[in-house]
Order: C-alpha cells, then sequence, then structure tokens
C-alpha cells in the first residue's frame, strides 16, 4: 500500500486517515501539532496512543524530505536546493535580519509565465508542486524553527497552481498547523485576474502583485500575461477589495534604470493608484550576465518613494538580499548548490 505523505495534510485529513480506527480529532491535531510546530518527522516520536502509532506507521510518513544542497551569501542568505519525488528541482531562500527570518518558497518547478526580465521563467516549466512539497520547504531547512515569515516568491507563479498554494496558506496559518499569522505571509502574482479574485476572497494572507510598468504596450513586452489579463483590472479589483485591518496589498515595482524610472512612469504610477491604500514596494533590478539593463539608482529609487509618499501613496524601497548567490528575486534558475552532506 502507498504511504500517505502527512506534511501537507490538513488536520481534518489526518481525521479522515485514523478516525476509521476509532481515533479522535483531538489524535488528528495532535499529530498535526506535531509535525508543523513541532518539527517531529519521526512518527514513533510523536506522543500518541502505541495503538495509534503502530497504525500511523502502516499508513503514512512524515512527507519531510530535506534539500540537496545549499549556498551561503555574503549577507548570510542561503540558497536551497530541493527535488520532488518525480525529480523535478526546484529553489527555496532563507533571509535571516535582525527582527524577522523569511522564507521565500517555491510553488512550481520553473514557470509558464515567460517573463522576460526572470532567469525562472526562462528555464521552462516542470510541473505543480503539491501542498506537502510547498510546505516541505518551510519545515525541512535547518532554520525551520526561526522562521517568522513566508513568502510566496520563488520559482513559479502561484496563481497558476492556486488550489496548492491556498491549502497551504491555510495550513501555514492554523492553529493546529504552522501557526503564522496571515499578516507574515505574502503571496506574490505576476496578475492572473480569476487567480487574484479566488485569493482575496478565500485567504487572510497579503497579496503582491508585480507591476513592471503601468503602461500597457511596455508590460506586455516583459510580461506577457498582461495580454490576457490586464494589470489595470487587477489594480481596480485591488482598490476596491475591502482589505481586513493589518492585511497588506501591495505592488511590486523593479526598478530599471531608463526603461521604468521616468517623469512619465511616476506619474502614471500616481494617476492609477490615487486615493487607495495599495502599498508599493521599489525593488532594485538584478540583471544577469547577458543583460544589458541595470538597476536604477539608489537617488532614483528614493525620489520615486518620495514623490509617492507626499502624493498620499505609501511606498518602501526594498533592500536586495543573496544576489551574489543568484537567491534574489527573478534569479532562481536551479544554480549548483553546496551539497549539504559536505556541510
Ligand atoms: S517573474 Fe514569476 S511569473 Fe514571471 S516567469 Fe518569473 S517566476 Fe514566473
Amino acid at each position: 500500500m502507498l504511504k500517505k505523505s502527512l506534511c501537507g495534510l490538513t488536520a481534518d485529513e489526518i481525521f479522515d486517515l485514523i478516525g476509521p480506527s476509532g481515533f479522535t480529532v483531538a489524535h488528528a491535531v495532535t499529530i498535526s501539532n506535531s509535525i508543523y510546530k513541532k518539527k517531529i518527522f519521526d512518527i514513533s516520536q510523536i506522543k500518541i496512543p502505541g495503538r495509534l502509532t503502530n497504525e500511523l506507521l502502516k499508513i503514512a510518513n512524515s512527507g519531510i524530505n530535506f534539500p540537496l544542497s545549499c549556498e551561503v551569501s555574503a549577507d548570510n542568505t542561503i540558497k536551497y536546493l530541493f527535488r520532488t519525488e518525480t525529480g523535478k528541482d526546484f529553489e527555496t531562500v532563507y533571509i535571516p535580519e535582525k527582527k524577522r527570518n523569511t522564507i521565500c518558497i517555491s510553488t512550481q518547478s520553473g514557470c509558464r509565465m515567460g517573463c522576460s526580465y526572470c532567469v525562472t521563467g526562462r528555464s521552462g516549466f516542470k510541473g505543480n508542486l503539491t501542498v506537502g512539497e510547498i510546505i516541505n520547504q518551510i519545515l525541512a531547512i535547518p532554520d525551520a524553527e526561526r522562521v517568522t515569515h513566508v513568502v510566496f516568491m520563488g520559482m513559479g507563479e502561484p496563481m497558476d497552481n492556486l488550489d496548492n498554494v491556498m491549502k497551504a496558506c491555510s495550513i501555514i496559518t492554523a492553529e493546529w498547523g504552522l501557526s503564522i499569522s496571515s499578516r507574515n505571509v505574502t503571496v506574490s502574482t505576476v496578475g492572473i485576474l480569476p487567480g487574484v479574485e479566488l485569493f482575496l476572497n478565500g485567504s487572510g494572507c497579503n497579496l503582491a502583485l508585480s507591476l513592471y510598468s503601468p503602461f500597457p504596450e511596455e508590460r506586455k513586452q516583459i510580461i506577457p500575461v498582461e495580454n490576457q489579463y490586464p494589470v489595470r483590472k487587477i489594480i481596480e479589483l485591488m482598490k476596491n477589495f475591502r482589505v481586513k485591518k493589518k492585511r497588506r496589498l501591495s505592488l511590486a515595482y523593479v526598478m530599471l534604470r531608463g526603461l521604468n524610472d521616468t517623469d512619465r512612469h511616476l506619474e502614471e504610477l500616481k494617476s492609477i493608484l490615487k486615493g487607495s491604500s495599495v502599498r508599493v514596494n521599489l525593488l532594485p533590478y538584478h540583471a544577469t550576465p547577458d543583460d544589458q539593463n541595470c538597476s536604477s539608482s539608489l537617488e532614483k529609487m528614493q525620489f520615486f518613494k518620495h514623490s509617492l509618499i507626499i502624493s498620499g501613496i505609501s511606498a518602501s524601497i526594498r533592500k536586495s538580499r543573496g544576489s551574489d548567490i543568484s537567491a534574489a528575486c527573478g534569479l532562481l534558475a536551479v544554480g549548483t548548490g553546496r551539497d549539504l552532506s559536505l556541510l
């Protein structure tokens, strides 16, 4: 019999597994708490009745799959390489900071959105990650206990694997799950309108929309999904959505010198966001070796930030992390990591 992986199951689904043998919801919650919160991956170590341990060992395994390799950046950002059981590779980035520790997780191996500035997009699409493979990235790294924030900004477009992403969000935020506040979980998208609508209504987690340019014709050149789902419709949806307290809807604006950092772009940004609570996160661009483009200067980014703020639009500049190990935004493409067995 094929054993069921516990990682990726809700407490209800664990109960469905053990309930027919006479065990209770409380037993199911003890198992989910042990896996997700206490990080106990050896079923025989979970504090449950012996009969349940024996039963569980027959029908399930933890589903925890450790990374194959890692690379450590000069700023202590760590990039991990994982492989699915079917041989698909994907990467996860751990970003330690003074007051928070963020894990950037993947939702797909590769991506089919084809955004021209993104290395992941250029490497093609291998497949969706399961709920267990998404959650496993948070549990299986050595710093799992220290993770305070989760961002779905690794490989893949989360809205292209929405059912698994929504279920992963519910496990991450549930009391019986990882118990991380939904305010500390952000899902990023290039803008698949039906997915964004479902996500806004079905989850309490934050949303970050990658804009690149406020002008549709320019955006189409870089983010092909603009042809199908105009970003302005998504921004309208975000502007009119009644956001519950502390939930954050934001635009990620990667800044490229001379391309999208002109006064014309700034004025258009201000015009489309006027009167909304949508926040703008300004990000430096990370050039790849064969790339002619470069990031806007810090002065230019500060000018954008200041100008947006005095126009009543919330804005911030995000720091670049892990660019020397290709772990920064848009650079994940399964490079060569250091074998973890050598550490
Ligand atoms: S930017 Fe995101 S959606 Fe676009 S190709 Fe890269 S991973 Fe996919």
